[in-house]
């Protein structure tokens, strides 16, 4: 438990209204976007705003966490699907989101600095607005933030020909689990003095660092689009289809697919007229000049045609690209009509292993009697295996999490990874430490160790640092409601009986 003494040196640096440490305020920042976790923090601070005079607080808050020994974890907009800001043991969680700040877009050097609470959707749009453009594209734009997006290095729908968030980092002010505020990178398109320690920071988790300024890398708008929609009586014919685009020397910038199970749910959900009948189906965008989208559309739907494709659609004009675009975009809220829990997972292996692997994964489905549907940036192998089940039946759970581990293992041995954009957090790290290389891991945590001897920032993510980050894993779900229940007996929100404390 924190001490008072501790609470009160809290208040002193962040002012009395910016330490929420009510019980509901609590709750409120005891879970994300993982099912089946959370846990509880001490309080949650509001680091003041702008960023300029909220960097003392944070450096002042690190060296308290330091002295009094209580962990700190960042938090950006909690849409992480690993658990990478669900509290620790003994936490204060910071409340970044409020930062969001643009603070310049510079036209000549095609940058822009933002303060970390920036939402990732609103500085798209921002910067085309004015004819420029920030490629990385995360299902969750309209809500993530771009300091959750730099820690998670999050990838996303564009990210075949465009990359992902660390293509487009090219420097941070951060917080060091010191205190001190680090510098690295800038708007030189070629600077390599020195380790690539920004590199080291970018999908972090916030384990190292709490970023306060992010200097992002900006592109040109692309002319123009076209979006296209290829149905297939099989997951292999459109894997073919993916194949032997490639293969033609094409780079759509989106390449994304959905099984039968996730077209029937989306249309049930969004009624936009899709074949329920097809195996699966391939949404694709090319963008460029004018010409070249042009000419690169109708090769694609050639190949698709060879392929296998047995109906394509090609959009006329923006109304109908945004329509064909919600085949994808929705397919996760349809998904998550179906049954209470939604368990949204990233195995990812090279693209010519995602026949093997979606056929694994509705085997393993079928094996393990539970409810898979697939779909995933097909483009960049990163799948998204959903698993559709209800957390009050520990048995569907025991048998969702079977079928998962199964999924991991199959996407690691095919030379793939457990996660391609969502991260290790606490949801994957039993995995990690089992199948990743002893060294690359020794090194991870003497890393760790040597930054953070005192294991301050966001322990127990990504890997455990003994012996205090061992400890620091969240209590299920289930006591959080053990909780409620027990406060929803109450007539206030008062004092907590001990037996609930945890
Ligand atoms: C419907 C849905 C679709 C999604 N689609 C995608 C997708 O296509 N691609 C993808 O990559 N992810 C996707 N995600 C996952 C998630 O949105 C991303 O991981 C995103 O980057 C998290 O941003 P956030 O602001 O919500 O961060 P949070 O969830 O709050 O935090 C994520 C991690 O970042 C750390 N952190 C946050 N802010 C800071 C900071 N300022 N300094 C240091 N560390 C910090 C936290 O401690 C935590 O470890 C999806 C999630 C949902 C719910």
């Amino acid at each position: 438990m924190m001490k008072d003494s501790a609470k009160k040196k809290l208040q002193e640096i962040f002012g009395l209204e910016n330490v929420l440490d009510s019980m509901e305020d609590r709750i409120a920042y005891s879970y994300d976007g993982t099912p089946l976790i959370s846990s509880l923090p001490q309080a949650a601070v509001i680091p003041s705003s702008p960023s300029s005079i909220g960097v003392e607080q944070i450096s002042k808050l690190v060296r308290l966490a330091n002295e009094e020994n209580f962990s700190i974890v960042p938090r950006g907009s909690g849409t992480g699907l690993s658990g990478g800001s669900i509290p620790a043991e003994n936490s204060v969680v910071i409340l970044m989101a409020r930062w969001d700040n643009v603070i310049e877009i510079d036209k000549s050097n095609l940058t822009a600095w933002v303060e970390p609470g920036v939402i990732t959707g609103k500085f798209q749009s921002l910067v085309e607005s004015q004819g420029l453009f920030y490629p990385p594209d995360p299902g969750s734009s309209q809500i993530c933030t771009i300091g959750g997006n730099v820690a998670e290095n999050a990838g996303g729908l564009r990210g075949l020909k465009y990359g992902v968030t660390k293509n487009y980092v090219l420097g941070l002010e951060v917080v060091l689990p010191t205190g001190e505020v680090m510098h690295v990178g800038g708007k030189n398109t070629k600077d390599v003095a020195g380790y690539n320690l920004k590199d080291v920071l970018i999908g972090s988790e916030g384990t190292l660092g709490i970023f306060t300024r992010i200097l992002l890398r900006l592109l040109p708008l692309p002319q123009a689009g076209k979006t296209i929609l290829a149905f297939y009586d099989s997951i292999s014919k459109a894997a073919e289809s993916v194949s032997a685009i490639a293969e033609r020397r094409i780079m759509p910038a989106m390449l994304e697919f959905l099984d039968n199970p996730t077209i029937r749910a989306v249309e049930d959900f969004a009624h936009l007229g899709l074949d329920t009948e097809c195996g699966a189906l391939l949404l694709i965008e090319v963008d460029g000049a004018r010409s070249s989208t042009e000419e690169d559309a109708a090769a694609i739907e050639e190949v698709c045609k060879k392929s296998g494709a047995n109906n394509i659609k090609i959009a006329k004009d923006e109304a109908e690209s945004i329509k064909l675009k919600a085949a994808r975009k929705t397919a996760f809220a349809a998904l998550a009509r179906i049954r209470p829990t939604t368990i949204l997972e990233d195995a990812t292996v090279p693209r010519s292993e995602l026949p093997v692997m979606v056929e694994f994964i509705n085997d393993s489905a079928n094996k393990n009697n539970v409810q898979i549907g697939t779909f995933g940036h097909a483009g960049d192998g990163n799948l998204h295996p959903t698993g559709l089940t209800d957390e009050r039946d520990r048995d569907e759970i025991r048998r969702t999490e079977k079928a998962f581990g199964e999924i991991f293992r199959k996407a690691f041995d095919l030379g793939g990874t457990i996660t391609g954009e969502h991260g290790v957090g606490l949801a994957k790290k039993k995995f990690f430490e089992e199948l990743y290389d002893t060294p690359f891991i020794r090194w991870m945590k003497q890393t760790k160790e040597m930054l953070d001897p005192n294991c301050i920032l966001n322990p127990g993510k990504i890997i455990s640092v003994k012996p205090r980050c061992e400890g620091a894993l969240p209590k299920s779900r289930e006591q959080i409601e053990r909780l409620l229940s027990k406060m929803s007996q109450r007539d206030t929100f008062g004092e907590i009986p001990p037996e609930v404390y945890f």
